[in-house]
């Protein structure tokens, strides 16, 4: 049985002067704070792919870490280039739906 494709976000703005990503769906809508969108970035530079320990310590983001830009990728994801100066990771729509809080 396939998996059941994550919902496809209708809208996504990083919004700098508020250091937020607000992403809308079409059953809801969430602002991620920067900051705990770039420390649950995991690519292979911040979480041990063997261990999946996370290697990037959320202590040494910087407090005004920001989107500098994003791109998509493929139709499942996008790729953000972070003012930190990281830009490998991809935050796919799955990710950002577990990133939801439960309402
Ligand atoms: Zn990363």
């Amino acid at each position: 049985m396939a998996a059941v494709p994550a919902p496809v976000p209708v809208d996504l703005q990083a919004l700098r002067d508020r250091q937020i990503l607000r992403v809308a769906w079409a059953d809801r809508t969430h602002e991620f704070p920067f900051r705990q969108l770039r420390a649950s970035c995991e690519c292979a530079q911040c979480v041990n792919e063997w261990t999946g320990e996370r290697i990037l310590d959320p202590a040494t983001i910087p407090a005004d870490i920001a989107i500098e830009s994003m791109e998509l990728v493929g139709a499942y994801a996008i790729r953000v280039r972070w003012s930190d100066g990281h830009d490998s990771g991809l935050f796919t729509w799955e990710r950002l739906r577990e990133l939801l809080p439960a309402e």
